[in-house]
């Protein structure tokens, strides 16, 4: 599974570099990461209790 899929599979917003990645401008792995915030995505494992904990605490933060 891709970064892009994974986000996907989340329901997650897309990164403000995204636009310039469907441009060819920047390479996948140059894509910050919604999560982290980190290019390339430096998350715990996907599927980990840290990756799922991380990604509530970045929900709660949007109030969502
Ligand atoms: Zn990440």
């Amino acid at each position: 599974m891709n970064p892009i899929e994974i986000l996907a599979a989340l329901g997650a917003e897309w990164s403000p570099d995204f636009d310039a990645y469907t441009s060819g401008a920047l390479d996948a792995s140059h894509i910050r990461c919604v999560l982290c915030q980190m290019a390339p995505c430096s998350c715990p494992e996907f599927g980990t209790p840290e990756y799922f904990a991380l990604h509530d605490q970045r929900r709660s933060r949007r109030g969502a």
